[in-house]
């Protein structure tokens, strides 16, 4: 018998959403957007040499739309493939301490994933029973810091006084505030980048400009830390971002109108949703996201969500502690939800 399988790195994955083959369900289990990427997107052709030759390695032209639409230099824009690709980068750059890492014990479930597969050691520190993330937990000693606002899946936002009070309390470590859903709701924290130079604020494309297949995700944050994690990405791909994600990630964050409108309209269809789920007697956290977390006072979760499938919807339920009984919900059209909410009628 030969050792080599001791040598191997082992890992316990991140298990995504389901994503069905066929049309003929009702998707909300992966928060995506229904209302697809800006018209500007999906009217361009992409030419030949979009496939055949190399990306910019350093993606300069969506960076510098980027910075452009949020007011900053460029130097302060890091691009990557989907933020789960900055994440990983991120936690890969700015997470080498013997001290543990500090997130929330209700948050993304990729983080512990990614902590593992690095080999970096972490802590995590219970949300309250009104599954909020309490700042003053985060005042102790660390090697890092890293928790979504709004967090996921509660959907809960933290107003931006508490993310100042953990930014402020741990200006030796990087806290990085993953904002996947911030356009849903709530204050974002890049107005504290040029005050908190350890502070890096991470994106994506893929809820609020509806562009999850293509995978573009960013970070913003001082100079420095861009640096470091160029110096990383260089040291590991050169050409993360395709062609086509940079040409079109450029049409789509220049369509401000287009994504406006149809922010605008999740909201809209997530209050009437949420206000449709209560007067089934599910208790509904307050969501500042494209998505609902919810619990029927009667019927468990899981049975709702196997129901559910059965019946051509899709949701999300995770088998974890605490939040076991509860069903995430992504929102899509007024349609969809209001087929979703017959079809929990139904089933209650
Ligand atoms: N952060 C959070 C909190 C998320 O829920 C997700 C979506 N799974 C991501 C990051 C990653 O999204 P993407 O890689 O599509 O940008």
């Amino acid at each position: 018998m030969s050792n080599w399988e001791n040598n191997i790195r082992k890992v316990v994955p991140y298990v995504p959403g389901e994503q069905p083959k066929g049309n003929n369900l009702i998707k909300l289990n992966t928060n995506e957007n229904p209302y697809g990427p800006s018209p500007k997107v999906k009217e361009k052709a992409l030419a030949a040499d979009a496939l055949r030759l190399y990306p910019d390695p350093a993606a300069s032209d969506l960076v510098a739309a980027i910075a452009k639409y949020h007011g900053l230099s460029e130097d302060r824009v890091f691009v990557g493939v989907g933020s789960d690709d900055v994440l990983a980068m991120s936690f890969m750059t700015f997470f080498n301490s013997d001290k543990p890492i500090l997130f929330p014990d209700i948050t993304y479930s990729f983080y512990d994933v990614w902590a593992d597969m690095l080999r970096i050691p972490y802590e995590t520190l219970p949300v309250n029973d009104a599954f909020e993330i309490v700042p003053e937990d985060y005042n102790k000693q660390n090697g890092g810091i890293v928790f979504p606002n709004p967090n996921a899946p509660t959907g809960i936002y933290m107003p931006l006084a508490s993310v100042r009070e953990i930014v402020s309390k741990n200006p030796d470590v990087i806290v990085i505030v993953d904002e996947a859903y911030i356009d849903f709701g709530g204050e974002s924290a890049l107005s504290m980048i040029d005050e908190f130079e350890n502070l890096l604020v991470v994106r994506t494309f893929s809820k609020s400009r509806s562009m999850a297949g293509l995978r573009i995700g960013y970070a913003m944050g001082n100079p420095v830390l861009i640096k470091y994690l160029n110096d990383v990405k260089y040291s590991y791909n050169s050409y993360t971002m395709n062609r086509p994600s940079i040409e079109l990630g450029v049409l789509s964050i220049q369509d401000d109108a287009y994504f406006k409108e149809t922010v605008e309209k999740v909201i809209h269809t997530r209050e009437r949703f949420s206000a449709g789920l209560k007067e089934l007697g599910f208790t509904v956290l307050p969501s500042s996201t494209n998505f609902v977390f919810a619990s029927h006072k009667k019927v468990p979760a899981r049975e709702l969500f196997t129901g559910a499938r059965e019946r051509g919807v899709i949701v999300r339920y995770f088998d974890k502690p605490r939040i076991d009984n509860f069903l995430r919900i992504s929102i899509g059209t007024d349609e969809e939800m209001d087929t979703c909410l017959a079809v929990l009628k139904e089933l209650l």
